[in-house]
């Protein structure tokens, strides 16, 4: 039998819940245009739209706040900081930043030279568009499978050593600044990346002097990963394989949002010497003192604690079996959703989830608008509303993947609460053929997702007919 886990923690503060009626939700969906970045938070029952920056603190967090030493310059708080990364990431030298994209432009301003090429493991957003404006090329490195939804394999998030060196061969690795290895792929679905993957990317890119900068935002459930999936990690502490994967590079972007169990801040680290005097100047410029980078010593102070708070083994395993719980109940009841479940979001499959709809009536933005209405709950649409349109021909992209991403905050929900989303999941599965597509109303020039417009295309403007005017399919 297996044992079950409960919450490795127990409840000492609360935030109640609004529950709407669904005729209320009925009117905040109107309200926002069909879309689920324009409902108010005090409208949503389960907020699934993100992880980044909505973690629950614990009390040690909370009472690390009041000792925060908001001095302009040399900050005790920062010294905490710097001392936590330093034990437990393990690089020489480390800046604090406001956010995860501070370190990513300061690093790729020192790094980049424009005609360079950057590999990586997939893209990420703000980390692409660094590179990019700084004159890189951004090349996708992870292997093949990662582009699809259904192919089950441990480390789907992995590097094709081969695609590496033939950019390396083609390009020459002085054109290469440096790697960038994510850990977990958020993009690819929360997916992990091996030890053996880790130590052969580095020991290639050292064979050519070339640096390996990890994206390390969910460092810590790649770890968990890896200590459930790769052969000779089952009896090690996270911490320990946190410290080896990290070995096998040479600094690091954080953003503390993630993993670190903080509401704000970030980090740039690395071991060369040179690197950290330029970044440090850098730091001045775009974040504030070194001492404090955007952040306030208040904020510094929860950081360090979140850091060790986050490589408990009880905390991480539950964090990962969360999601896993979440994404099996779906499985169990066929409901489409991308394999194998991720570290930090479950993803439902919107084409096969709604097969009737075409890709141009928004099957994935319908598909999150009808869970609000079901249940309150916030996901997001991750497909062709996000992916905006060809900037030749004006057209949209169609990318393969039209997924809604619930991204499970930690510490936050019980699995009661993930109960309630399998509910709401599942019933709309079952009546599948009634959700509608959506038109677009207004459709804002840049970053669309955010501010775009909506409403139903049935005829009676719904976006669920009502049953008794449906004639089932089945
Ligand atoms: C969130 C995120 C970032 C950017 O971090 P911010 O703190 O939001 O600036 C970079 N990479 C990945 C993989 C992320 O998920």
């Amino acid at each position: 039998m297996k044992r079950r886990m409960a919450e490795p923690y127990k409840i000492k503060a609360v935030e109640p819940l609004t529950m709407l009626t669904y005729e209320e939700r009925k009117e905040a969906l109107k309200q926002a245009g069909f879309n689920t970045f324009l409902i108010d938070s005090a409208d949503v029952y389960i907020d699934l739209l993100t992880d980044s920056g909505t973690s629950a603190m614990s009390d040690r967090q909370w009472g690390a706040l009041m000792v925060g030493d908001e001095a302009y310059a040399g900050s005790k708080s920062w010294k905490k900081l710097e001392a936590a990364v330093r034990e437990i990431y393990g690089y020489k030298y480390i800046l604090p930043t406001h956010q995860g994209r501070g370190a990513e432009n300061i690093l790729s301003q020192l790094k980049i030279k424009p005609g360079d090429y950057v590999p990586g493991n997939m893209y990420f957003t703000t980390t692409r568009a660094h590179q990019e404006l700084n004159g890189a090329t951004f090349v996708d490195i992870i292997i093949n499978e990662a582009h699809d939804s259904s192919i089950e394999l441990p480390f789907k998030g992995n590097v094709d050593l081969q695609k590496l060196s033939n950019l390396i061969q083609n390009v020459g690795p002085e054109r290469i600044p440096y790697v960038c290895v994510a850990i977990t792929v958020n993009m690819a679905g929360g997916q992990p990346v091996s030890m053996q993957n880790l130590r052969e990317v580095y020991e290639l890119c050292h064979r050519y002097g070339i640096d390996v900068m990890f994206d390390a935002t969910r460092c810590v459930e790649n770890a968990y990963f890896i200590k459930e999936r790769e052969a000779g990690y089952s009896n090690h502490k996270i911490k320990d394989i946190l410290k080896e994967m990290l070995s096998y590079s040479d600094g690091c972007t954080m953003s503390g949002k993630k993993d670190c169990l903080v509401n704000i801040g970030g980090f740039l680290a690395m071991n060369d010497e040179d690197l950290y005097a330029r970044s440090r100047e850098l730091v001045v410029v775009y974040e504030g003192m070194p001492s404090y980078g955007g952040m306030s010593g208040r904020d510094m102070e929860a950081m360090a604690q979140g850091i060790y708070e986050s490589i408990d083994d009880h905390y991480i395993s539950h964090r990962i079996e969360q999601v896993r719980y979440l994404g099996q109940q779906l499985i169990d009841a066929d409901v489409p959703i991308v394999r194998p479940v991720g570290g930090h979001a479950v993803y439902l499959d919107a084409k096969q989830f709604l097969p009737h709809l075409q890709q141009e009536e928004f099957p994935a933005q319908a598909l999150a608008a009808a869970l609000y209405l079901d249940s309150g709950v916030r996901a997001m649409e991750r497909g062709i509303i996000s992916a905006g349109r060809n900037k030749e021909t004006g057209e949209h992209n169609k990318p393969r993947l039209e997924l809604v991403r619930l991204t499970i905050p930690r510490r936050v929900y019980t699995n009661s609460h993930m109960d309630v989303v399998a509910d709401s999941v599942i019933s709309l599965f079952e009546k599948r053929n009634q959700i509608s597509g959506l038109r677009m109303d207004y459709e804002p020039p840049t970053l669309r997702f955010f501010n775009a417009r909506f409403s139903p295309l049935s005829e009676n403007q719904e976006l669920i007919a009502a049953e008794e005017n449906v004639v089932s399919t089945q």
